[in-house]
């Protein structure tokens, strides 16, 4: 008899996240369309999605921060392979986009643009669904703005 090594099980996990204050906070803005992040009060580091404490400094990020919907893609990788529950059609680019005033950059999508032009450098803009929802997908993607790419050594430290 040969041993088990593998099965194949769907399963489901409904679940209920409750959102703390600075999760609420952020939320609240997504179904606005608005992005706010929160600075550090030591180091001035802008996060977003937002944090409660500083990760480097562990003090207290109090202060809302109101972004902009442009930013500049710092690295990306395209996905040409398909995978079980993949929810877009390959290829498409997955991007680090750092927002204008940012500190951080968010892992999100570059669409609107054949995936051959996307690169470093490329300045974009969120596009958004009709009616957002509570939830960082509520930007469809981030798509070229027109803006002159950004030079490497404005977001180098964000690679
Ligand atoms: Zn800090």
């Amino acid at each position: 008899m040969k041993p088990v090594t593998e099965f194949r099980s769907p399963t489901k996990l409904t679940y209920t996240v409750s959102a703390g204050t600075v999760a609420t906070e952020f939320l609240s803005a997504i179904l606005q369309r608005r992005i706010v992040g929160r600075r550090c009060p030591v180091c001035t580091k802008v996060y977003v999605p937002p944090r409660p404490a500083c990760p480097t400094c562990a003090a207290l990020c109090e202060e809302p921060v109101e972004l902009p919907e442009t930013g500049t893609v710092t690295t990306f990788s395209v996905v040409r392979i398909p995978f079980p529950g993949q929810l877009l059609e390959p290829p498409y680019a997955c991007a680090h986009v750092l927002l204008d005033g940012a500190d951080v950059p968010l892992l999100h999508i570059v669409g609107g643009v054949d995936v051959n032009q996307v690169r470093m450098g490329l300045r974009v803009t969120a596009v958004w669904y009709e009616e957002p929802q509570p939830t960082l997908a509520s930007i469809r993607y981030f798509t070229p703005n027109g803006e002159p790419d950004a030079d490497y050594a404005s977001f180098r430290e964000h690679v």
